[in-house]
């Protein structure tokens, strides 16, 4: 009897039998907003020296299309500060079509007017840019500095680009929670999406998130009061429900990691800025892809990505009432 060969392809499946085919990609720590659910107003980042470079990040991705992962997400901190950032974009949209069923990234809008129609060209045809409130002095509060006309410009030419926009938000007792049905508004208006976020235990930040901690359901009742939301069974490959403003093109996700825990369909996997893999954004399971790379080169990720496919924990155990954060790392560390 001949016994085949594992082939090196073989698809990335955990020991809870799920297939991971979704990579997001840090692709810098570092920000040029301070949002503060995200991270505190004096966040160090790391040394240049401690990164992946643009090459290593492809090369490890590539292995990573190669054992089935079909959509790709590069975030940060936020993305569109790295630069030559386009270099990459460019080089994972060639497999767009071919193993890659999307290249996405997660913005927070800044720069997104100069780079919307190289990403185009380069296969992105959808993103999420995170958008907390459409008023000025909010959004510069939440965020620290920001400009919320330069965002929404941002937005706007990606859409006019030829880019299906869909708005990240991240809700908050007391800043913005009111400003949800302006902002569905506004989508349903210049035909955006609409994600809400239950802000998670990541991190130490200046405050306690529980302070501001909004529980989504209580959110969606108030939102059914006032808009017609039919469910929706479109999927995006991610954590999030949908539902449809009824009548109009705009969908209306929920992203509930607190109220509706969605571990059991978790398809993910988060590779940092500086190359080391975590299995789960709650917990710190993680291998080192970059010590693995540089000592052994492309054929030691085999191992190293079965081995990591082991130890993905079932679910995180997030709690915002816990006197300290889940993890110590922030989103912007671990790829949002
Ligand atoms: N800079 C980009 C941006 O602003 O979208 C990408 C990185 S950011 C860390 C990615 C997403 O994570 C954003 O939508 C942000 O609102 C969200 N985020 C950051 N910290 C979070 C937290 N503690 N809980 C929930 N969402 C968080």
């Amino acid at each position: 009897m001949t016994i085949a060969a594992p082939s090196p392809n073989r698809p990335l499946q955990d020991s809870h039998g799920r297939t991971i085919s979704y990579l997001r990609i840090s692709v810098t720590d570092r920000c040029d907003l301070r949002c503060r659910y995200c991270m505190s107003e004096k966040m160090t980042f790391l040394p240049r020296s401690a990164l992946l470079s643009l090459e290593e990040i492809a090369i490890i991705a590539e292995r990573f299309i190669e054992r089935g992962v079909t959509k790709i997400r590069l975030s940060g901190g936020e993305p569109l500060v790295r630069r030559d950032v386009g270099e990459l974009v460019k080089r994972l949209g060639r497999h767009v079509g071919a193993g890659l069923d999307e290249l996405t990234m997660t913005t927070n809008g800044n720069a997104l007017a100069q780079h919307a129609d190289a990403m185009v060209a380069a296969g992105m045809r959808r993103i999420n840019v995170s958008l907390d409130s459409l008023d000025a002095e909010t959004f510069r509060y939440i965020t620290r500095h920001g400009d919320v006309d330069r965002v929404t410009g941002g937005i706007l030419a990606a859409r006019d680009a030829g880019i299906a926009v869909k708005i990240n938000m991240v809700v908050l007792k007391g800043l913005n929670e009111d400003h949800v049905a302006p902002m569905l508004d506004w989508c349903v208006a210049e035909g955006l999406d609409l994600t809400l976020i239950e802000t998670m235990p990541l991190g130490q930040i200046d405050e306690d998130r529980a302070d501001r901690f909004v529980p989504l359901p209580v959110v969606f009742d108030r939102l059914s009061a006032q808009f017609s939301l039919a469910r929706d069974s479109h999927r995006s490959g991610g954590p999030a429900r949908y539902w449809r403003v009824e009548g109009t093109k705009t969908k209306l996700g929920l992203i509930s990691p607190l109220t509706g825990n969605f571990c059991e369909t978790c398809n993910r996997v988060r590779l940092t800025t500086e190359g080391v893999l975590y299995t789960c954004l709650g917990h710190d399971d993680q291998v080192d892809l970059k010590a693995i790379l540089r000592e052994q080169g492309v054929a030691g990720l085999d191992a190293a990505l079965d081995g990591a496919m082991r130890t993905k924990p079932a679910r995180h155990d997030f709690d915002i009432d816990a006197a300290a954060p889940a993890v110590a790392r922030h989103m912007s560390v671990t790829g949002g």
